[in-house]
């Protein structure tokens, strides 16, 4: 039988399908709502659907998501496991970064998503979702550029929540892959 948290996600599930609530929709194919394990100990909460995400409807499965898997294998973590999902449910044009309206229009199916799934960690991937997270827990002045805060932990309520560098960095600098290879340990000690 579905539980009460299966039913509310696939109702945010249903909302977005349809969702005509910032113009994202108009260029979309897919939107991308998110996967993984809806009892989920870990989040990872990434930016917004690139081309190969538009085209199957899945996050992180394209070159980012390459580099993320093998950020998880290094850490013994399965996808299964986790839940992945973005700030944008839908692929902004050409890649560029979201709009202010557009967060502001699409976050409320995140913030749902994290009430029913009830993390205890959440790993924000790059500035956008960083810096989104952080003010939503009361830690607005902890915000600033993820080179700076990318592996702390931070602690909101029971939740942690500790930002990363987006692995779509190390899609073109092999540096920040050792950085994130680094950094994802902390997610194995905690
Ligand atoms: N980049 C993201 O932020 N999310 C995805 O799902 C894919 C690439
Ligand atoms: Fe709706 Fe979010 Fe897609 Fe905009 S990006 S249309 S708010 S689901």
């Amino acid at each position: 039988m579905e539980d009460f948290i299966e039913k509310e996600l696939r109702k945010i599930k249903n909302e977005v399908i349809n969702c005509k609530k910032c113009p994202l929709y108009k260029t979309r194919i897919y939107p991308v709502i998110g996967q993984g394990n809806h009892r989920a100990k870990i989040m990872l909460i990434g930016e917004a659907p690139g081309a190969s995400e538009d085209r199957t409807g899945f996050p992180f499965c394209g070159a980012a998501g390459k580099v993320l898997d093998e950020l998880l294998n290094s850490v013994g973590i399965k996808r299964k496991n986790i839940y992945i999902c973005n700030i944008l449910k839908c692929r902004p044009p050409a890649n560029r970064n979201p709009k202010a309206e557009e967060i502001e229009a699409c976050t409320p199916y995140l913030l749902r998503q994290i009430k029913n799934i009830k993390p205890k960690v959440i790993c924000t991937l790059g500035n956008f979702s960083t810096a989104f997270i952080l003010e939503k827990y009361g830690l607005k002045d902890k915000i600033q550029g993820i080179g700076k805060i990318h592996g702390k932990v931070f602690n909101s309520n029971s939740i942690k929540i500790i930002p990363l560098y987006h692995p779509a960095a190390a899609t073109y600098n092999l540096n920040m892959k050792e950085i994130l290879k680094n950094d994802f340990k902390i997610l194995k000690k905690i």
